[in-house]
């Protein structure tokens, strides 16, 4: 099963944006079980606040 907010993400918008490629929906959002390790998501459950440009990894882009 995807993530849960796979459809809602910020890194969605940052794909239609073509700031992006599909990489880290690959890799992550789309997947059965590796959104577990995205850092977004981590921080998402324990309500921690984060950038909208944060990676799943932890990086942040500049756009
Ligand atoms: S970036 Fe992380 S929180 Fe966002 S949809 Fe992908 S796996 Fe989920």
């Amino acid at each position: 099963m995807s993530c849960k907010w796979i459809d809602i993400c910020p890194l969605r918008r940052l794909e239609r944006q073509g700031a992006i490629d599909f990489t880290w929906r690959e890799r992550y959002c789309d997947t059965e079980r590796n959104w577990r390790e995205c850092r977004r998501y981590q921080m998402e459950e324990k309500g921690l606040p984060h950038s909208d440009t944060m990676m799943p990894d932890g990086s942040v882009i500049g756009i």
